[in-house]
C-alpha cells in the first residue's frame, strides 16, 4: 500500500528501502521492522489512517511484527514462548527473582549479620565473593549466549543472498547510528511519541538509557579491577571512579526509563508489544541507588540481595523482550548500509551500460 502511494517516501529509511521490494517476504518484513524507531511521524501523514476505512497505521503494524521478531528468534524456543505469552512476562521474571533471592540469600546470611557487633558490615559480610561472583556470572552468561543465538539467527534469515557481505565502512556507519542516533525521527525533526508535537525527548531519553547502561558496565569492570588487580576490595568512597561512574549510570538509566515510559507511545500498553523492559531497568537502577545510598545502615542486607535478585532476573528476562530490539535493529542497519550501497553499485553499472550502448 505505501509503496504504490509513496507519500512518506523519505521520511525515514523504512519507506525508502520498502521501494526496493516489489513483494515482501517474511524476512524483509523482520528487517523493515527492525529499522522503524517508531517515531510515529507517518502515522499524522497518512491519508489511510483512521477515521479512514483502511485503518493503515504503519507504526503499530510495525511494532507488532518487531515483538514477533523476538519471539521467533529468542533462543531457547520454548523459554522465548513462555515468557512471550505476556506482555510483562520478564517484569514478573524479575519480581520472582527480587523475592527469591530475599528469601534464599537474606534467610542463610541472617546469623553471620547478626554476629558482627563491632564493626558495620560489609557487602561481602553479607554475601560471600564467590557468592556474589555466581549470581552475576551464571545468568549473564546465560543472557549473552542467548542474545548472540538470537542475533545470529536474524542475521542469517535477513541477510539475502544478492547482499555483499559488510565492509569497514558500513560497520562504521552503522556504529555512528546507533551511538548518535542522528537519524531519529522523521526528517530529523524529532518523534511524537504520545504527544501532539514533534520533539527530540525520546531521542534524549534512549541516550540517556543507552549510556547510562554503558557508565554501569564501566562501573563493575573498574570495581573488578580495584578488587583483583589493585587489591582493593568493595566498599569504595563516594568520590571513587566506580561510585561515581555507578551513580551516573544508575541515574541516567531510571531517568531514561521513568522518562521512556511516560512520553513513549500510549498504544503499545493496549497492544501485545513486551513492556517489560523500562519497568526492570528502572528496578535495578533503584536498588543500586538505594543500596548505595543506605550501605551503612542495617537495611543494607536487604537492599543489596533485592538487587541482586533484580540483576538476576534482568538478565535472564532480556534476551527475550524488547532489549533484543538493539542487536536486531543494529543488524538491520548493516543490512542497509550493505543494500544501499550494493544497489548504488547495480544502478551505477547499468547507467554506464545505457550510456554505452551494446555496439561500444
Ligand atoms: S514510525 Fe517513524 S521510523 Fe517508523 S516507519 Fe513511520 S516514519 Fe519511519
Ligand atoms: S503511511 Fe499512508 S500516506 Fe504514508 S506512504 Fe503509507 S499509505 Fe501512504
Amino acid at each position: 500500500m505505501c509503496n504504490a502511494c509513496g507519500y512518506c517516501h523519505g521520511y525515514c529509511q523504512v519507506f525508502n528501502l520498502s521501494r526496493l521490494y516489489s513483494s515482501f517476504a517474511d524476512n524483509d518484513l523482520s528487517y523493515l521492522a527492525n529499522i522503524c524507531h517508531d517515531c510515529r511521524a507517518c502515522l499524522d501523514a497518512c491519508q489511510y489512517a483512521k477515521p479512514h476505512e483502511f485503518h493503515i497505521d504503519v507504526p503499530d503494524s510495525l511494532r507488532d511484527l518487531r515483538h514477533h521478531t523476538y519471539k521467533l528468534y529468542g533462543r531457547p524456543r520454548f523459554v522465548a514462548d513462555f515468557l512471550g505469552r505476556s506482555k510483562y512476562g520478564g517484569f514478573v521474571l524479575v519480581v520472582v527473582a527480587m523475592l527469591l533471592s530475599v528469601s534464599v540469600l537474606g534467610l542463610s546470611t541472617l546469623p553471620e549479620i547478626s554476629s558482627i557487633r563491632t564493626a558495620a558490615p560489609t557487602f561481602y559480610d553479607a554475601v560471600s565473593w564467590q557468592v556474589m561472583m555466581l549470581v552475576g556470572a551464571v545468568p549473564a552468561a546465560w543472557s549473552l549466549t542467548a542474545i548472540a543465538r538470537s542475533t545470529v539467527s536474524f542475521w542469517r534469515d535477513i541477510w539475502g543472498q544478492s547482499i555483499e557481505r559488510p565492509q569497514i565502512l558500513d560497520l562504521l556507519q552503522t556504529l555512528c547510528g546507533i551511538f548518535t542516533w542522528h537519524h531519529f525521527g522523521a526528517l530529523s525533526h524529532g518523534c511524537q511519541g504520545n504527544g501532539l508535537y514533534l520533539t527530540f525527548r525520546r531521542k534524549y531519553l534512549h541516550l540517556g538509557l543507552l549510556y547510562g547502561c554503558i557508565s554501569c558496565f564501566a562501573a563493575t569492570v573498574v570495581g573488578t579491577i580495584y578488587h583483583h588487580i589493585l587489591g582493593q576490595p568493595a566498599p569504595y568512597a563516594y568520590t571513587s571512579l566506580p561510585v561515581i561512574l555507578g551513580t551516573v549510570g544508575g541515574g541516567a538509566i531510571m531517568v531514561g526509563a521513568i522518562g521512556l515510559f511516560i512520553v513513549g507511545p500510549r498504544s503499545s500498553l493496549d497492544r501485545k508489544a513486551d513492556v517489560s523492559l523500562l519497568p526492570s531497568l528502572s528496578l535495578v537502577a533503584f536498588t543500586g541507588l538505594s543500596l548505595l545510598l543506605f550501605r551503612e545502615s542495617r537495611a543494607m542486607t536487604f537492599l543489596l540481595t533485592l538487587h541482586l535478585g533484580a540483576v538476576v532476573g534482568f538478565f535472564l528476562s532480556i534476551p527475550y523482550g524488547h532489549f533484543l530490539h538493539g542487536p536486531f535493529r543494529a543488524i538491520a542497519m548493516l543490512r542497509a548500509a550493505s543494500q544501499i550501497k550494493t544497489n548504488m553499485a547495480v544502478s551505477a553499472k547499468k547507467t554506464q551500460t545505457i550510456k554505452l550502448g551494446p555496439a561500444d
